[in-house]
């Protein structure tokens, strides 16, 4: 069976509330969807970025690559990527077009489990359909100490049993009050993550994480600008939690470079930065290699088959904002993610979504 069309849409979609971390200040996100059929099936993988003219950007990446896949079998899921890879060898391994080649390589994937009959989990080798998930699609920095307790009980009452906050963006003493605080709340049974969104320099992390470790945190994520591999892996080094980064690069190699200086315990491949699910599953291995677990950023929708498939899979990021491009939500239960029987990652484009959000 070959691919017969491929189809993409330029869409805006708004998120639930603007995203405010240490960095980030954002209303939409600027979307491109891959639609690609084969027979009676349609694969879907997506990328975004910040930005209307970016998108525009990413579209026409996007575009670019499509005579990799546009009548090639949909089985050769692997040989396509390898043809799409080599060909931005000169533009580069990195950036905007890995995010392009992204999408097309993860419908391809879906596309080919679909037309397998089998959910993408099992067609990856994987069992089990439950994933533990956390709920990040909150807990900002702009938020009141009120609207961080009224949040984390709506998330529990979601089924969610682990929630990350995000701090870095105010004085530490703050951050420190705020996490505290919160912890109370929640209790002590329930998984509390921090991510710093690369707002601290070395000696802060430091400090300010040694403090924080009373508080049984999960993971600190991103505590220093992402490029500073050596002062990440002294923070890590120094600090008695989980640190986890990673989320900032590209490609499996990038994942291998961190594993390599032990810049945290825990990498959180980006779908879009990694290339599409081929280049997540290699990041995945790599982790497995160093005997180091491996969890997501962004794209529930596919990472979580490729973390229900993968033995070192630790804990998806469930990151809610393209759920409503889907006719349905991931299904929640008990602190799981728990993946649809139904072909490829499970779920259906809501044709009324594309239209409502087209740019
Ligand atoms: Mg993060």
């Amino acid at each position: 069976m070959n691919i017969s069309n491929i189809v993409l849409h330029r869409l805006s979609v708004p998120l639930p509330r603007a995203v405010r971390t240490s960095i980030h200040n954002h209303t939409h996100a600027d979307t491109v969807v891959v639609e690609m059929r084969a027979g009676d099936h349609v694969g879907v993988g997506y990328c975004f970025a910040f930005g209307a003219h970016r998108a525009r950007a990413l579209a026409a990446l996007t575009e670019d690559l499509t005579p990799f896949y546009q009548g090639k079998p949909v089985s050769a899921v692997s040989a396509n990527f390898e043809a799409a890879w080599r060909s931005i060898n000169f533009v580069g391994h990195t950036g905007a077009v890995m995010m392009a080649l992204s999408a097309l390589d993860t419908a391809c994937w879906d596309l080919a489990a679909r037309a397998a009959g089998l959910p993408l989990f099992r067609y990856l080798g994987g069992a089990c359909a439950r994933v533990p998930t956390y709920a990040s699609e909150g807990l900002w920095v702009d938020y009141s100490v009120d609207e961080l307790l009224k949040e984390a009980s709506a998330f529990r009452a979601k089924g969610h049993r682990a929630m990350k906050m995000r701090i870095g963006g105010r004085e530490p003493a703050d951050d420190l009050e705020r996490v505290r605080l919160l912890r109370e709340a929640i209790g002590p049974d329930v998984k509390l993550l921090a991510d710093v969104n690369q707002g601290w320099d070395e000696p802060t992390a430091i400090r300010v994480g040694r403090r924080l470790q009373a508080h049984d945190l999960y993971w600190i994520e991103e505590p220093l600008p992402y490029e500073d591999l050596e002062g990440c892996a002294r923070v890590a080094a120094a600090l008695d939690m989980r640190v986890a980064s990673g989320e900032t690069e590209y490609g499996s190699l990038a994942m291998k470079r961190h594993l390599d200086l032990r810049v945290a315990d825990v990498l959180m491949p980006d779908l879009q930065r990694m290339g599409g699910i081929t280049e997540y599953r290699r990041a995945a291995e790599l982790c497995r290699a160093y005997h180091q677990p491996v969890s997501s950023h962004l794209f529930m929708e596919a990472s979580a088959h490729v973390l229900a498939a993968a033995p070192n899979g630790l804990i998806l990021e469930h990151m809610d904002w393209w759920q409503p491009l889907f006719t349905e939500a991931l299904r929640l239960e008990e602190g799981c993610v728990v993946l649809s029987e139904n072909p490829g990652i499970g779920l259906d484009l809501d044709r009324k979504a594309l239209d409502r959000f087209k740019a």
